[in-house]
């Protein structure tokens, strides 16, 4: 599930299968309080209700409309951008560290706050390559960090190793 080496592609990818039948992941609040703690972003849910649901999806689709438009080489869109830099703007969570480590906390819009300056972040380095996985139905995006940048797959375990099998299987009916 986490495979995009950036929240903000993450929870871009919590819309899946966009091109064909989008299947949504992020259902109900509880949802999102489950993501962002399997994401690291908090230690423990914070609670979110229908109104920080449809935030968090806001973000999400922004998001996705300036990773597209960055990784097609086009002008980053300024109402997407403008909805990035808002939630960004927002104080993001808080650091503690203590006896049992690192602890972060804060409301939902902190939370989301942490995503959209990891993409503002990315989106700002050079040198550094975001891709589509290369199974086209996945529209997975990702921050292709391997030598050469020659990554393929979202991630092998959901699209590279189907496709390996694909390849495997069409080798033997050859
Ligand atoms: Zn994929």
């Amino acid at each position: 599930m986490f495979v995009s080496g950036n929240l903000a592609l993450d929870l871009a990818g919590t819309l899946k299968w966009r091109r064909d039948t989008p299947e949504e992941t992020l259902d109900s609040p509880d949802d999102l309080d489950d993501w962002l703690v399997r994401a690291g972003v908090l230690d423990t849910p914070p609670g979110a209700d229908p109104a920080d649901l449809t935030s968090a999806r806001r973000l999400r689709e922004a998001a996705y409309a300036l990773v597209l438009a960055h990784t097609g080489g086009r002008p980053l869109p300024p109402d997407a951008l403008a909805t990035v830099n808002e939630y960004a703007a927002v104080a993001p969570v808080r650091l503690a560290l203590t006896a049992d480590g690192l602890r972060r906390t804060g409301p939902v819009g902190a939370a989301l706050s942490d995503v959209a300056r990891s993409l503002l972040t990315l989106l700002s380095e050079t040198g550094t390559t975001v891709k589509e996985c290369a199974k086209p139905a996945c529209t997975r995006l990702y921050v292709d960090r391997s030598r050469g940048a020659r990554r393929t797959w979202c991630g092998m375990q959901e699209c590279g190793s189907q496709a390996k099998m694909a390849a495997y299987r069409a080798r033997r009916r050859a």
